[in-house]
């Protein structure tokens, strides 16, 4: 069974670009709870353990420095199908591929800053939302 749980980032892109509000209702409006949120930066050494699972790929360096160059907004979010779901409204990782009215076509800059992050397995939701949360900031 599709679990009820992902986990999003708005990256930095975004909160520069002062776009948290309208991201987070663009969240609400498709259905979305959000039960854990905080705003922070992450060093250059948390934004490596986040992204650990691509550190083989050709972007990694890149993307660490650009995860961890300003505030982010971290989010848990409920719904059923939550993953698949979300993966849906934000849209394709590069922008220009995105379809019209996901978050990524309205918000995003470009396939690196791509407004925001979002979970592509419950594993990976669960973990996630670990990495952020305990279990006394979730609700
Ligand atoms: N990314 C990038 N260049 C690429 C592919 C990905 O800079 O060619 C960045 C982008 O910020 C993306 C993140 O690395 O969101 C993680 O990549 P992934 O393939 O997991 O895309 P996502 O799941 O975020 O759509
Ligand atoms: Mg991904």
């Amino acid at each position: 069974m599709a679990g009820t749980v992902t986990f999003t980032m708005i990256k930095p892109d975004a909160v520069e670009a002062n776009n948290i509000g309208p991201i987070l209702a663009k969240i609400n409006e498709g259905g979305f709870r959000i039960v854990a949120m905080k705003y922070m930066q992450l060093t250059k050494e948390q934004a490596g353990l986040f992204y650990e699972i691509h550190k083989e790929r050709p972007f990694f360096g890149e993307l660490v420095d650009y995860m961890s160059s300003g505030p982010i907004v971290a989010a848990v979010l409920s719904k059923e199908n939550a993953v698949t779901d979300y993966r849906n409204l934000i849209g394709a990782t590069d922008p220009t591929k995105a379809a019209e009215g996901t978050i990524r076509k309205l918000f995003a800059k470009s396939i690196a800053a791509n407004a925001v992050h979002g979970s592509d397995s419950d594993e990976n939701a669960a973990n996630e939302a670990n990495f952020f949360f305990s279990r006394l900031e979730r609700f």
